[in-house]
C-alpha cells in the first residue's frame, strides 16, 4: 500500500477534527459571554429569568439583564458552573498568534511561546512574543551577537564596556541568553546563562565555557538558569545571589591574561542533559 496516499487523508481528518473542536469551544464560550465585559463568565455569576449569564462584578453596573430586561434570579447554578469549569479555552495569547486550546488545569499559558517579553538590547524596550525575539534581533540589533549553534565563539569588549550585556541564543527550540556582568565593586567579570522557555522544559541545559590564549586554558561548565514563566529577566540582586552552579565569577586580572587587543574571546558549547 502506498504510504504517502494514506497519510494525506489522515492529516485532513485531524485538521478537520481540530477545526470542529475549536468551533465548538468558541460556540460554548459565546453562549456564556457576559454582555457587560464580553468575557466568558467565571463563578461567581448570575443568570436572568431567561438564562442569560452575567458576572457578579459586572451586575453591579446594571439592574436588569441588558439582553432581555429580565431580573437576575439564579447564582452559580451547579450544572452551568461545572460545565464552565471543565470547558477548554483559547490560550490567552491568541491575539499574538497562539492557536492552542487549553484544557482546564493545563499550565500551557505559563510557558506559551507567544507570551510577551521585552527586548533586552540597550535602549530598546519593545515588547513582543518570545518566539519572535530572535527575528527582531536579526533585523534590528544585528550588532548584538546572536548565537545559533551548539558550539560558538563570542568576542567581548567586556573589559572596558557596558555593565551588563545580553546575547540572545536560540537552541533546542528554546531561547537562552548569555549574560555578561562587570562588577566594578568586586572587580570581577560574571558570566551566566538564562533560559526563557518556549514550552515546558523537560531537560536541564548546560554550557561549557572556555577561555584560551596560547597554552593557557580556563574552562568551566554552568547550568542555565531557567526563568519562571512570568520573569522576563533576573534582577540585579538575584544575579548577585546565584550560586556557582549557575554563575562564574572571574577576577578582572585573570581575565586580562586572556585578552588580545582588549578583547576577550571565549567559546561556548551548549548541551542538554
Ligand atoms: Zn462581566
Ligand atoms: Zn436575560
Ligand atoms: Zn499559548
Ligand atoms: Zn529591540
Amino acid at each position: 500500500m502506498d504510504v504517502s496516499s494514506s497519510a494525506f487523508p489522515k492529516k485532513m481528518e485531524t485538521n478537520n477534527y481540530e477545526k470542529r473542536f475549536k468551533t465548538l469551544v468558541s460556540a460554548l464560550h459565546k453562549n456564556a459571554e457576559c454582555p457587560v465585559c464580553l468575557e466568558t463568565v467565571k463563578p461567581p455569576f448570575k443568570l436572568c429569568v431567561q438564562g442569560h449569564s452575567v458576572c457578579v462584578e459586572c451586575m453591579k453596573k446594571i439592574d436588569k439583564c441588558p439582553l432581555c430586561q429580565g431580573k437576575f434570579v439564579l447564582e452559580n447554578p451547579v450544572c452551568v458552573k461545572n460545565i464552565l469549569e471543565a470547558l477548554p479555552h483559547f490560550c490567552r495569547y491568541s491575539d499574538t498568534g497562539c492557536e492552542e486550546v487549553v484544557e482546564s488545569g493545563n499550565d500551557h499559558e505559563m510557558f506559551c511561546g507567544y507570551r510577551p517579553i521585552v527586548c533586552r538590547s540597550e535602549g530598546c524596550s519593545i515588547k513582543m512574543p518570545v518566539v519572535k525575539i530572535i527575528d527582531h534581533y536579526k533585523s534590528n540589533h544585528p550588532e548584538d551577537v546572536l548565537v545559533t549553534k551548539h558550539e560558538d565563539k563570542i568576542c567581548t569588549k567586556a573589559l572596558n564596556n557596558r555593565k551588563i550585556e545580553y546575547i540572545p541564543v536560540t537552541l533546542f527550540n528554546n531561547l537562552f541568553w548569555v549574560v555578561e556582568v562587570i562588577d566594578d565593586t568586586k572587580n570581577h567579570f560574571k558570566i551566566l546563562f538564562e533560559a526563557t522557555p518556549i514550552g515546558k522544559l523537560t531537560q536541564d541545559y548546560y554550557v561549557c565555557v572556555e577561555l584560551k590564549k596560547d597554552k593557557m586554558v580556563y574552562a568551566f561548565t554552568l547550568k542555565a538558569k531557567v526563568l519562571s514563566s512570568c520573569e522576563t529577566k533576573l534582577k540585579i540582586d538575584e544575579l548577585e545571589d546565584l550560586d556557582e552552579e549557575y554563575c562564574m565569577r572571574i577576577p578582572r586580572k585573570e581575565l586580562h591574561r586572556f585578552s588580545v587587543n582588549k578583547i576577550i574571546a571565549y567559546s561556548l558549547n551548549f548541551f542538554e542533559m
